[in-house]
């Protein structure tokens, strides 16, 4: 299959330079970053063919080879099928995303903590303390993974850069240093603490502040609050992931909140007040007379400011007529009595709908035999 341009997948001209060609990257990676767009694998093929066209060519020796040879520059002899032998070359490209560990001393990997709030902490905002099993830095060599008394010394393979220049038919390209596996040091002496890996395994309690109006799916950064990074390399950040649990008695659309009062038919038929709840308290709502079941009732102001601003939400109370069970014999005698006098002639006038649709239906059967 032919691949695309890199430049078109980027949607930048070819005289594109770097920062045109990474605010580029931004805009597209945050649009299809898996995180968002999870179990969508057009996505996800999407990133992926729009960080390798960044990390094509943001690489200027990349970037030369690409724009002489053009794709032919990266599909030799090993590279096989090409695509998905991509990581053997160029290391850890995608290393952060889809699991794997990377092999460079590196930026400590993103975690991401699922927190699940009730509503009421979603739309007000809370402070939570968690706790978070972590890769932290050694404190007994403090992240260099040597030895106390003796310290990491020069690659002399890759002098200390981590990767090596191997060329590869008419063309070079960088690969991991072999001989230091990209960290551009070796330990003679390992730290016995963390076994050389600059990092040990912790747990620790975060106070993370959900700001109010939240939904589910939302995410908060705490910066350098995921994985201490490798030989001292800076953390990775840490994404607090929002579950907003389900309420016994509201439904969040958006920012609108959503409840069904029951009400009995007697109020719905003369009207009067009822209390209906809010998540500030209970507010009196007035029933007009004559109500339907189903109706929306409208309280301007009582759903969710969103976090990203704009106006407050609204209540929406859907009234449901509730039929009276477990009546006595008085109630049913007085039903009956009611039944009575809304039947024969008068029906019509008290139950338009009902009379309305009974002649709806006998058109229908008219319509049919006649
Ligand atoms: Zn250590
Ligand atoms: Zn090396």
């Amino acid at each position: 299959m032919a691949k695309k341009d890199y430049y078109e997948i980027l949607g930048v001209s070819r005289d594109s330079d770097e920062r045109e060609i990474k605010k580029a990257y931004k805009r597209l990676a945050m649009k299809h970053h898996p995180d968002r767009n999870q179990g969508d694998k057009d996505s996800e093929a999407k990133f992926k063919e729009i960080k390798e066209a960044y990390e094509i060519l943001t690489d200027a020796q990349k970037k030369a080879a690409y724009d002489q040879y053009g794709h032919a520059a990266f599909e030799h002899g090993s590279m096989g099928g090409g695509g998905g032998d991509f990581n053997d070359i160029f290391g850890d490209v995608f290393g952060d995303i889809f699991g794997g560990r990377r092999q460079r001393a590196s930026r400590g990997s993103d975690l991401q903590y699922n927190m699940a709030l009730t509503l009421e902490e979603a739309v007000r905002g809370v402070t939570k303390e968690i706790r978070i099993p972590t890769l932290a830095e050694c404190d007994v060599c403090h992240g260099s993974g040597a030895k106390a008394g003796t310290s990491a010394t020069t690659c002399s393979t890759c002098h200390g850069a981590g990767q090596v220049q191997m060329r590869q038919g008419f063309f070079a390209v960088q690969q991991t240093c072999p001989t230091c596996h990209g960290r551009g040091k070796i330990i003679k002496d390992p730290c016995t603490k963390c076994r050389g890996q600059g990092r040990v395994e912790k747990n620790k309690t975060l106070s993370v502040k959900i700001p109010a109006g939240v939904d589910t799916g939302d995410r908060v950064r705490l910066s350098g609050e995921g994985e201490a990074g490798e030989s001292g390399a800076p953390a990775g950040d840490l994404y607090v992931q929002v579950q907003v649990k389900q309420h016994p008695i509201f439904e969040r659309d958006g920012n609108n909140l959503y409840c069904e009062v029951p009400i009995n038919f007697a109020m719905a038929a003369l009207g009067g007040e009822i209390e209906v709840p809010t998540l500030d308290g209970r507010v009196h709502l007035k029933v007009p007379a004559e109500t339907q079941t189903g109706k929306l009732f409208r309280m301007r102001g009582k759903g969710v400011k969103s976090v990203r601003g704009g106006a407050q939400g609204d209540l929406l109370c859907r009234v449901v007529v509730e039929t009276p069970v477990k009546l006595n014999d008085r109630q049913k005698q007085l039903l009956r009595e009611l039944e009575e006098s809304l039947g024969g002639e008068k029906g019509a006038k008290n139950s338009p709908r009902s009379t309305s649709f009974l002649d709806g239906v006998k058109k229908f059967f008219d319509d049919l035999t006649g």
